[in-house]
């Protein structure tokens, strides 16, 4: 007789593939062929991690930083759930350059990189029947860990034509007794845009008379280089209660130090007030922590940091953005609605129309891996069909030839 196992697969789990970015980006690859006698070099333009390019390595410092940590031999216990007390107070006193306010080390919970911080807050939030309200185009973790834990997702625009501005009246329209939050990323993923000191006001605004709270995604904090500086949502937070997410990842250029932040910006003390704390913490209680020399390292990283480095960087981003703009303008069946000021991103377009023998975006992406090995993510990982979404935080001379591969793919399909 055969033998039966009592496993049944999580249909869930099964369908998470195609609600992650990596997911996505590992079915274009596949598509990819290799040829021994013309090894063409892969270009990829889908993630944001540029942490393997020269110009954006991060500084020496913060690997020294790093590195006594470790052999100062003080780190190698288990760090407190919420974690270790030199690391909060640095984090809050860095936050809070940028506020109206200080925060206190007690409002900064360290988390495994700004994933787990997503991972946790959705966890916290959830309860039978509450909706969370995401933007869309938007950054899919968070789609797949609130239908992880049973919150509805529901989705608010970004219109192109504003900047990529929220669309604060359909997002009120979609709100409802059971919404317990809605959720912004700036500078933006996908969009590559930063909302504006006026257009952040008003979100707070809005929030505030549908009763919700406001996750800001600041993970690319101050990595901006348009026209508008970084506004922290956490500046509004006497109008409504603001949850930041951070990390070290992107503007340090580390996403393998895996080292994030929840920021509770709550001078009113509304977030004590509904026990979202109490729940936070007895979250923390049952889940892991950052490695604890990491942990006991970013107080130095952060003083250590010379300004020079960020202002290196964001120089090559504003670069890159340039370039990768100008190149995408020169080709017919592209158009990119807005400049990119900040992040790592440009979202743009696909007329298909012009195009003789494409399907959509994923068909696109898949057919220009296979024939130019350039990788791009499609817009319908990022909830915006018939979109691309292209990084431009590479080496610039990868960039200019990735975009010219891009261009010649787009004139051999085209009508
Ligand atoms: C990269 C990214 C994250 C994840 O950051 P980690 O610190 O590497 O976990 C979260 N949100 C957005 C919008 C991102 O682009």
């Amino acid at each position: 007789m055969e033998q039966k196992w009592n496993f049944k697969p999580s249909s869930t789990l099964l369908d998470a593939s195609s609600l992650s970015v990596r997911g996505v980006l590992c079915r274009i690859m596949g598509h990819m062929e290799s040829d021994a006698n013309d090894p063409k070099p892969v270009i990829p333009l889908g993630h944001g991690d540029p942490s393997s390019f020269p110009c954006f390595s991060t500084t020496p410092s913060a690997v020294d930083a790093v590195s006594n940590a470790l052999r100062s031999g003080k780190f190698n216990s288990y760090a407190p759930c919420v974690g270790v007390l030199s690391a909060r107070i640095a984090i809050a006193k860095y936050m809070s350059r940028d506020l109206p306010y200080a925060l206190s080390p007690n409002d900064i919970y360290l988390t495994n990189g700004c994933a787990q911080a997503i991972e946790i807050i959705t966890s916290v939030l959830a309860r039978p029947s509450a909706n969370i309200l995401l933007p869309r185009p938007g950054y899919l973790f968070y789609e797949a860990r609130a239908v992880f834990v049973g919150v509805e997702a529901r989705y608010f625009d970004l219109v192109p034509e504003k900047g990529w501005e929220v669309d604060l009246d359909g997002l009120t329209a979609i709100a409802d007794e059971n919404t317990v939050a809605m959720v912004i990323v700036n500078p933006g993923n996908p969009c590559g845009n930063v909302f504006s000191y006026e257009h952040l006001a008003k979100v707070a605004e809005t929030a505030k008379k549908l009763g919700i709270f406001v996750i800001t995604d600041e993970v690319y904090g101050h990595l901006t280089f348009g026209s508008k500086t970084f506004v922290p949502m956490g500046a509004f937070s006497s109008t409504v209660p603001v949850i930041t997410l951070g990390s070290i990842s992107k503007r340090w250029v580390v996403p393998g130090w895996r080292l994030g932040w929840i920021a509770l910006n709550d001078p009113n003390g509304i977030l004590k007030h509904t026990k979202v704390v109490d729940c936070l913490k007895s979250y923390l209680d049952i889940s892991s922590d950052p490695a604890t020399f990491i942990q006991g390292a970013i107080s130095d990283v952060i003083a250590n940091t010379n300004e020079d480095f960020f202002v290196k960087t964001v120089e090559t981003l504003k670069m890159t953005a340039e370039m990768c703009y100008n190149k995408l303008k020169e080709i017919k069946c592209i158009n990119c609605p807005c400049k990119p000021e900040g992040s790592m991103f440009v979202m743009v377009s696909l007329d298909l129309s012009q195009l003789a023998d494409i399907k959509d975006d994923m068909d696109f992406c898949c057919q220009l891996a296979k024939e130019e090995h350039v990788i791009i993510l499609p817009g319908c990982a990022v909830g915006f069909k018939n979109w691309l979404r292209i990084t431009h935080a590479i080496e610039p001379s990868s960039l200019d030839d990735g975009l010219s591969k891009l261009k010649s793919f787009c004139e051999k399909h085209a009508k």
